[in-house]
């Protein structure tokens, strides 16, 4: 069985777990775990449940007659993120304009300067519409999986058999974003905890900021459905 660190997800190899005083170290972010502790949580979380985690965002679809089974990330919705970032956006948007404005009453190339403020403020506008419309789904059927993003302008498709197969995992990617810092925008590399299919000719990142219990739970699932023994 292989031990993963809670927090950063890699898999902590036998040579850092020392037996006789029950402690284990996560050589990728230092921590110190007690071993008896994630052997708790380790054998939690790989049971095999058949359906997510009933107080998180995940949902659950099946077709009964088809027997398609469809596990959907819904869009972020009017949360706290989205207000902030649709206040921060409109008024980006309306500062440019004004900017541009004025600046083209000088000159036109003086007015071309505020492209790349433009490109930007776009994105965040997209941004924010995919909070509000964007989701992201996992269709299962016939032994076929399919990773959907459906994301506006560009929607993306993901699709395999599962005797492609390699690896699923659930660990920290790099994820690329807007990030809202002392009222300035950036465009900006975080980690993000997601789920990570490897089959052997693609590697799909997927489902970006889901909680530990689901990522944990869409782990043992898609291996589950797959015949994926690892
Ligand atoms: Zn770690």
């Amino acid at each position: 069985m292989q031990i993963t660190c809670p927090n950063c997800h890699n898999i902590i190899p036998a040579t850092d777990i020392v037996l006789e005083k029950d402690l284990a170290k996560c050589h990728e972010c230092n921590e110190i775990w007690k071993l008896e502790e994630l052997m708790k949580l380790q054998n939690s979380i790989q049971q095999y449940e058949p359906f997510p985690p009933a107080y998180g965002k995940i949902r659950m679809e099946e077709e009964l007659d088809s027997g398609q089974v469809k596990i959907i990330l819904p869009p972020k919705g009017f949360g706290l993120e989205t207000i902030g970032l649709g206040v921060f956006t409109t008024f980006w948007l309306g500062f440019i304009s004004f900017w541009t404005w004025g600046a083209s009453q000088a000159s036109l190339l003086f007015a071309a300067f505020s492209i790349p403020f433009w490109l930007v403020g776009i994105g965040m506008a997209g941004l924010l519409l995919n909070n509000i419309i964007g989701s992201q789904s996992i269709v299962i059927k016939d032994g076929k999986i399919e990773v959907r993003k459906d994301f506006f302008p560009f929607p993306k498709r993901f699709s395999f058999f599962t005797p492609e197969l390699r690896s699923i995992a659930f660990q920290k990617e790099e994820y690329r974003g807007f990030v809202l810092q002392n009222s300035k925008s950036q465009s900006n590399t975080t980690m993000k905890d997601s789920l990570v299919i490897k089959t052997e000719t693609q590697k799909i990142v997927c489902f970006e900021g889901i909680s530990t219990e689901e990522g944990e739970w869409l782990k043992q699932y898609l291996k589950e459905q797959s015949g994926l023994k690892q």
